[in-house]
């Protein structure tokens, strides 16, 4: 019999800093004041209510990417996720970013320097947490177009094996999945794991694209599979898996609220589906949290708790 560690697969690692270390590294570098203390920077810090747009909080992720300055601090930051994710009790971790947004505050800093350092972050962490183990996935930021694409999966073949898989995510509307075609047609004939950011604030038919044209293993989010029964199906049958993370949908207005959340319909059609953080330092979450709105919110047993473990920890790409 095999035995199911508990499992995230969506979470991105620049987005998941230690409140206190990023209050730590704001004030370092002068972008808080010193006198603030921990709760009046949380108090600003982070987005509690359903958001009005993305530039409302704009200021909230700018904070977590502008402090990732140097490889010692993206080194500690990486060692202090995989420490708290061990803390929540995940043994198997995967975490993702982009190199693009990593980077874009900070030209000196270079793309092998960034996976240098969190790979020396992760190797630490593991070395020290009995049973953990953590990978790297490698983000194409939609936003950077057609070009960042090119450059990202460049970058991710000649490192293909230091990398767990490839990712898609950032403003789905305005960068449809067609621009990033070739970049992912590139990555699958060279045998990449691929998951895809489709359906969270779109439709169904991004997902569809995700599967059928860029090569989607897995969906991140795939909230509005639900609306297209012959796409459940087929979600169902060739076992991919929606990572899906509550709160960062109820946050973002994917859904209206919890108990409108479509995870238990998903995993009740049979569709795998696992629960995630997300960008959890912002929508102050942690695994367990979104495992109790799984619960107490959406009406969750233990038994489908337990069937969303297992789902996650088949479909990780580790
Ligand atoms: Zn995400």
């Amino acid at each position: 019999m095999s035995t199911v560690l508990q499992t995230e697969l969506h979470r991105h690692l620049d987005v998941s800093l230690r409140p206190s270390t990023l209050l730590e590294l704001a004030q370092e570098r002068g972008l808080e004041a010193q006198s603030t203390s921990l709760d009046a920077f949380l108090d600003k810090l982070l987005i509690r209510e359903p958001m009005k747009d993305l530039a409302a909080v704009l200021g909230s992720f700018q904070i977590c990417q502008k402090v990732l300055d140097r490889p010692e601090v993206l080194e500690r930051v990486a060692r202090e996720v995989c420490e708290d994710m061990y803390a929540e009790g995940t043994l198997r971790a995967e975490l993702r970013y982009s190199p693009a947004f990593v980077s874009e505050f900070h030209p000196s800093l270079s793309w092998d320097d960034i996976l240098a350092a969190f790979e020396s972050g992760i190797r630490q962490a593991t070395a020290k947490l009995p049973g953990f183990r953590a990978g790297l996935l490698c983000i194409i930021s939609r936003d950077y177009g057609a070009e960042g694409a090119e450059k990202t999966v460049d970058f991710f073949l000649k490192n293909q094996s230091r990398f767990i898989g490839l990712d898609l995510a950032g403003n789905e509307t305005d960068f449809p999945g067609s621009i990033f075609r070739p970049a992912f047609q590139r990555a699958k004939k060279a045998g990449a794991k691929i998951t895809i950011h489709a359906g969270e604030s779109t439709g169904p038919d991004t997902i569809w694209y995700a599967i059928e044209d860029l090569g989607a293993d897995r969906i991140g989010h795939g909230v509005s599979a639900t609306q297209d029964p012959q796409l459940m199906t087929v979600l169902r049958d060739r076992k991919i898996c929606l990572e899906m993370c509550p709160t960062s949908n109820w946050l973002t207005r994917v859904v209206p609220s919890f108990e409108a959340h479509p995870l238990p319909q998903v995993l009740r059609a049979g569709v795998p589906v696992c629960i995630n953080t997300d960008d959890p330092t912002l929508f102050a979450t942690t695994l367990p949290s979104e495992t109790r709105i799984c619960t107490d919110l959406m009406g969750l047993t233990q038994a489908e708790i337990a069937s969303c473990r297992s789902h996650g920890f088949a479909a990780s790409f580790l």
